[in-house]
């Protein structure tokens, strides 16, 4: 069925949907610098090594592999990092998809699916944020994704780049298989933390303020399994080969879970007590944050079948405990 272009393809999410890509019948070729992706976690395609401002090593990959579209992943994405260095973000995320959008134009690979993030709507707590809320970012993570899907846009219109545009709400699970997990060093995520404290890796879980305007006071977060995520990128794929059209979607469940509720769902999982510890709020941390997702499952005929709390942490656990990646 043709190579799909897997930019980040050693990372958490586009591992996953390389695996998924396979599985369909594609050839995922996984382009990667390794900054933050694991090589151990690329196994079911061709892996190329480099960086996205690299354009002569871009045009080299596109020569060698004639993708028939791209799936671009690849990103810095810690909203506190983007803070700190926000250079890091504009640069690796902004200048970096620039690089590759024209190589992509110039080998004549016009279909591209783009990961971006719910961090492009801001702060807009207590609204159900669907494809039609003003995107308003209050970080730099969130200002580079929100400037990629501008940049996708003009180059839609000038060079007939036809794209779909993810905005991943909380991604969470492992594959079931226990192949692949979500492994950060360092860790920032909530359910890997979670189950690093169960597992004794860390001594306590802080839960990052408890006086929210929550029924428990701890911060809301819409969750989606990984693999629900990669299958809806196939969705992205076929919707673009079926040439529907440029189109930007939520990916979300539409149901909001409490920090202190993932907790206890780890505690059913896993059997174990979590230590927990309260500390300030975190700064920059919307209060609720849950996305509308009628969209992809009116248009994209997604189903977030996976994902319910106990699915995604029953996986996530079960790879955890199956080890980590090394370097
Ligand atoms: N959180 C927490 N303690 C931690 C990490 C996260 O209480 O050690 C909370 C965080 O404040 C947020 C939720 O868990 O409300 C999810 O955070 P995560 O970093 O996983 O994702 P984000 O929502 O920032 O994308």
């Amino acid at each position: 069925m043709g190579n799909v272009l897997v930019t980040g393809g050693a990372g958490y999410i586009g591992s996953h949907a390389c695996k998924v890509l396979k599985a369909a019948g594609y050839t995922p070729v996984t382009y990667d610098n390794l900054c933050t992706g694991w090589r151990e976690a690329v196994r079911f395609g061709p892996f190329e090594q480099g960086c996205l401002t690299d354009r002569a090593r871009l045009d080299q990959v596109f020569a060698a592999y004639r993708p028939r579209a791209v799936m671009h992943f690849a990103a810095l994405s810690q909203v506190g990092e983007s803070m700190r260095a926000p250079g890091l973000y504009w640069h690796n995320n902004l200048a970096g998809s620039l690089c590759l959008l024209e190589a992509a134009v110039a080998a004549g690979c016009l279909d591209l699916v783009f990961s971006s993030t719910c961090a492009t709507y801001g702060d807009q707590d207590n609204v159900l944020l669907d494809e039609t809320c003003a995107q308003r970012p209050v970080n730099a993570y969130g200002a580079s994704k929100r400037a990629t899907e501008d940049m996708l846009r003009d180059f839609g219109a000038a060079h007939g780049l036809r794209h779909v545009i993810f905005r991943y709400f909380n991604v969470a699970g492992a594959d079931p298989e226990a192949e692949l997990g979500e492994f950060h060093q360092p860790e920032t995520h909530l359910v890997p933390l979670v189950l690093d404290a169960i597992a004794g890796r860390r001594e306590a879980l802080t839960i990052f303020g408890t006086d929210y305007d929550t029924p428990d006071g701890t911060c809301i977060r819409d969750y989606v399994h990984v693999m629900d995520l990669a299958e809806a990128h196939l969705r992205g794929l076929r919707w673009l080969e079926a040439g529907r059209g440029s189109r930007g979607f939520n990916l979300g469940t539409g149901h909001g879970f409490s920090v202190r509720e993932v907790i206890a769902a780890a505690e059913a999982v896993t059997g174990a007590r979590v230590p927990v510890v309260f500390g300030p709020r975190r700064p920059g941390d919307c209060t609720r944050l849950v996305s509308g997702s009628a969209r992809a499952r009116e248009e994209l005929g997604w189903t977030p079948a996976r994902s319910t709390l106990r699915e995604m942490i029953a996986d996530a656990w079960r790879w955890h405990e199956a080890g980590h990646y090394t370097r």
